[in-house]
């Protein structure tokens, strides 16, 4: 895959010539850059198992994000310039110690920007061994054409559904065509990756896991992201799992936001009633105790 000169690899389609290094919306440039390459033991248990005992997933954390949400909990790497150059034969050297380490999966947290350096370097190491499926961890703000594209490469999609009204979505992430783009993306991956498929232990090989982050004052809005999502599970026929999420911690910009607190039982409960009532039964709801900040790790280079 060429470095682009009119960059579209996302639903920004910003244009910027990388090739010639321009940086474009997300900040991504000519050089690939990441923050972290470790065991992270904080995915939902079907990919890391157990946080205290299990296994873990091989978890690389990259630079640079196309989506700039103002809440981002992982700010200082998606928009505080934080990473380290890497190069397309480290990555793939990165990718087969996550394997040695002993990781479940190969989890690759907002690669987007980068598909130019992550995809040779998954051909290469999977000519040198690897064999862990790969889980695209993303903000759910993809193109059905990039979606298309990693087929072959991926095997789970770890997606997001983070807004169903468009008005919220420009105020938190200037992106008034998210709920449509996502939508459009999720119907994609689940028609390419069907239903959910586990191996003797449990660990999910296969399958498409939407996360669905309540924030506090706008659980209507999750609730109606689950009544889009149910919709979009009867009209593929593809059965999903739902990670409904209460762990909202106010980072970065959230409290001018108007995200200066954390969810209230009374908001989560409302959420988790429209998932039973909608019949999205298959996966995860969190407790109270989630809200706590080490769902961050720190980004401190470790495994580059
Ligand atoms: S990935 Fe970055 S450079 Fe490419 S279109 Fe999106 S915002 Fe622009």
């Amino acid at each position: 895959m060429e470095l682009p000169t009119a960059c579209t690899l996302c639903p920004r389609a910003c244009g910027a010539d990388r090739a010639a290094g321009q940086t474009g919306y997300c900040g991504a440039g000519d050089t690939l850059l990441a923050a972290r390459a470790a065991l992270h033991h904080w995915e939902e248990p079907c990919l890391a198992g157990d946080p205290e005992t299990g296994p873990g997933s091989g978890t690389v954390f990259f630079s640079h994000c196309a989506l700039r949400c103002g809440y981002c909990q992982n700010w200082p790497i998606s928009q505080g310039g934080v990473g380290r150059p890497v190069s397309t034969e480290r990555l793939a050297e990165i990718f087969l110690g996550l394997q040695e380490k002993g990781a479940k999966n190969l989890d690759l947290v907002t690669a987007t920007q980068w598909l130019p350096w992550v995809l040779p370097a998954l051909d290469a190491a999977r000519a040198r061994g690897l064999a862990l499926p790969v889980v695209y961890n993303t903000g759910g703000y993809e193109t059905v054409g990039t979606v298309q594209r990693l087929a072959p490469y991926v095997d789970v999609w770890l997606t997001d559904w983070k807004y169903a009204d468009p008005a919220l979505a420009e105020r938190l992430s200037a992106a008034a065509d998210y709920p449509a783009v996502c939508e459009a993306a999720l119907r994609q991956m689940l028609i390419q990756t069907g239903a959910p498929v586990y191996d003797a232990d449990g660990f999910l090989q296969k399958g498409v896991l939407v996360r669905v982050l309540v924030l506090p004052g706008h659980a209507d809005d999750a609730v109606a992201v689950l009544e889009r999502l149910a919709a979009l599970r009867r009209q593929t026929g593809v059965p999903l799992l739902l990670s409904l999420m209460r762990q909202f911690t106010p980072f970065y910009r959230a409290a001018e936001l108007g995200l200066g607190r954390r969810v209230t039982s009374y908001e989560y409960r409302k959420a988790v009633d429209a998932a039973v009532r909608l019949g999205l039964c298959d996966g995860y709801t969190q407790e109270k105790s989630s809200a706590r900040e080490e769902y961050t790790p720190p980004f401190d280079f470790e495994g580059l």
